[in-house]
């Protein structure tokens, strides 16, 4: 039976899971990263994308946005400023939330107003990518 870790999923607005969990699979903003029970304390921080987890052979995902992964050897705690279940994405809202970013990109912005752009862009991307699987 696989080695299993403490997992804690929390959004701004909501407890995601909690429970075991035998890997997960996040985004970071220096790559995708992959934890197993075990793995060496680190805080990561984490971007717009999927994220997987493993749960008694089972692989879930949830689409998060910004946010930090604390990472000890017993357990894991993932926090988001948003999370969703795949099937919970409106795809016609990032859809449009997409656009709405692309648009501004096209005008002149300052340096703080293209990171929000930016990263409004990145999650709508990551909504789509992810409700089309
Ligand atoms: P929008 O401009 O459409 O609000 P956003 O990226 O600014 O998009 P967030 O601030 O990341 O939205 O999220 C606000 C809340 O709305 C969160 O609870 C998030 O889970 C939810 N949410 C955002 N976009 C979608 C979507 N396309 N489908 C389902 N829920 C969404």
């Amino acid at each position: 039976m696989a080695k299993t870790f403490r997992l804690d999923i929390l959004a701004a607005d909501k407890y995601f899971y909690g429970g075991d969990c035998e890997e997960i699979t996040f985004p970071s903003i220096d790559g995708r990263r992959g934890v197993l029970a075990g793995h060496e304390g680190m805080i990561c921080c984490l971007t717009a994308g999927e994220v997987r987890f493993r749960v008694n052979g089972e692989t879930r995902r949830a689409i998060v946005s910004e946010g930090f992964v604390e990472i000890m050897p017993t357990f894991v705690k993932l926090f988001a400023d948003s999370i969703e279940r795949p099937e919970e994405i409106d795809v016609l809202r990032a859809e449009a939330a997409k656009a709405r970013a692309q648009e501004r990109l096209r005008q002149q912005l300052s340096t703080k107003q293209y990171i929000h752009t930016h990263m409004a862009l990145k999650r709508a991307m990551a909504r789509i990518k992810a409700a089309g699987k």
